[in-house]
């Protein structure tokens, strides 16, 4: 039984697949792959649904030995090895592999869970899309709602999804909006980058945090850096010092903890509410169940967690498949070892930031974005998937046009900007600071 078909869980399967002596049933809540690096192009328009998602069925057609099973497992029971799913099936196997991934961790912050716009998922990121277009034609219709936040874009959270959204969307309003919406003072947009750290991309060199600061205020990113959010509300969000900036897209990108999946699965958990795995990714007590990617606390060669990567989830997936092949040839089992390949961001058209090799070679602007590209490319599941993916990006660079600028109201709370009362305590009554 395999409970996720991300990177941890596919990764899984696939190797699983090619054993004659395994029977998988694969179950997701989606009948899809969704490649989770990508989100923020999806939210930008620059690639499209299928570029970043591809169907489970597909990928394991013409294996009879796996089942896809498209259905949300609500609870776990590690003892028998038992999921049971909200449409009440439930399924039972002879190991029972747990790579459920993440969800938003909005630590509590005031309004966020319920007023921002959270970037972990393809729907999140279908909606964010969406919202960001209707802006500009709402802004387009009436430029009075410009004053009331229509084109103030606020990111939360400095690390890469934040940086590498804040990057891509400046270069869409900068490079493609201002084409297109000619009637429109599209440079009134302001997008503030806000993070409770002093600097952006923390898990890099400093060098590094000092080239995305530098290349995201090249390209008109207001960073709030030292700064972190206290509330979020439906128009407007307000930080530690009291600034309050007025906005309907606020996007959390602050943070993630494990899928609810974990509070219903009656097993150790450490931080961000992750399953604590032992050394060869099985749950202490249990040595049928394993606990993957996201979804666990994976231990490096030293017992320290190691970060929410989508390398440390793929490679868990093969050593888990590994290691339950080993206990069928009666073998033993291996302590999980990470090849660490590295890692990349890119903020925004031709810059980005690449550390590789043991000993972190720095790598930035074309070099590190071309290099980016590929990695990226590689990692994709499909092949249609890297050609569509490909063509999107020389489509954009070339033309300096979103290929995928579809408004398909995919966010249902679409502002009626006539009904916007006031919240209580907002910027008309209140004497706290208002950004321009
Ligand atoms: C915006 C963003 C950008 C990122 N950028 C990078 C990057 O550049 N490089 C990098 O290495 N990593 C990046 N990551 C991290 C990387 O994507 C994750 O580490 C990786 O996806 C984890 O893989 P996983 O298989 O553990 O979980 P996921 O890929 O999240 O897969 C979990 C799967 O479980 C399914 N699922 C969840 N709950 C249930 C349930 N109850 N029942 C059934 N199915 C369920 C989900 O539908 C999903 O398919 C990024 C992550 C995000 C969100």
């Amino acid at each position: 039984m395999v409970v996720g078909g991300g990177f941890a869980g596919l990764a899984c399967t696939r190797k699983l697949a090619k054993s004659d002596d395994v029977r998988v049933t694969l179950i997701d809540k989606n009948n899809y792959h969704q490649f989770q690096p990508l989100l923020y192009q999806l939210a930008t328009a620059e690639l499209g649904t299928g570029d970043i998602a591809t169907s489970l069925r597909q990928v394991f057609r013409g294996h009879a030995n796996v089942d896809v099973k498209m259905s949300e497992v609500m609870v776990a029971d590690p003892k028998t090895r038992t999921v049971t799913t909200q449409t009440g099936e439930t399924y039972q196997g002879d190991v029972l592999v747990l790579a459920a991934g993440s969800s938003a961790n909005f630590f509590d912050t005031q309004g966020a869970e319920k007023n921002s716009l959270p970037l972990y998922s393809l729907e999140e990121a279908q909606r964010l899309r969406s919202r960001v277009l209707s802006m500009f034609e709402d802004a387009d219709r009436d430029p009075k709602v410009v004053d009331d936040g229509a084109l103030n874009f606020v990111i939360i959270g400095g690390g890469a999804t934040g940086t590498e959204l804040a990057g891509a969307l400046a270069d869409m309003i900068n490079l493609t909006m201002t084409r297109e919406y000619t009637d429109l003072a599209v440079k009134r947009t302001r997008i503030y980058l806000i993070d409770h750290g002093h600097s952006l991309l923390a898990p890099f060199s400093a060098e590094a945090h000092d080239y995305a600061a530098r290349t995201l205020r090249q390209k008109g990113v207001q960073l709030r850096l030292g700064e972190s959010v206290k509330e979020i509300a439906p128009e407007y969000v307000v930080l530690s010092d009291g600034t309050r900036i007025p906005t309907r897209t606020a996007i959390w990108a602050g943070g993630l903890m494990a899928a609810s999946l974990a509070d219903h699965a009656g097993l150790p958990r450490g931080r961000g509410g992750r399953i604590e795995v032992q050394p060869d990714l099985t749950i202490e007590g249990f040595p049928g169940v394993y606990a993957l990617g996201d979804f666990a606390n994976v231990p490096d060669a030293d017992g320290r967690a190691l970060p929410q990567l989508a390398s440390v989830a793929q490679q868990c997936g093969t050593w888990t498949a590994n290691n339950i092949l080993a206990d069928i040839a009666g073998k033993p089992r291996t302590a999980f070892h990470y090849r660490d390949k590295g890692i990349m961001a890119m903020i925004g058209r031709d810059a980005a930031v690449a550390e590789v090799g043991r000993k972190r070679h720095e790598l930035d602007g074309p070099i590190a974005f071309a290099a980016w590209l590929g990695v990226h490319a590689l990692l994709m599941t499909g092949v249609r998937e890297k050609i569509e993916a490909f063509i999107d990006w020389a489509w954009d660079y070339f033309s300096k046009t979103r290929p995928i600028q579809v408004l398909d109201r995919s966010d249902d709370n679409r502002i009626n900007w006539d009904q916007g009362v006031p919240a209580e305590g907002s910027a008309r009554s209140s004497p706290v600071k208002t950004a321009t």
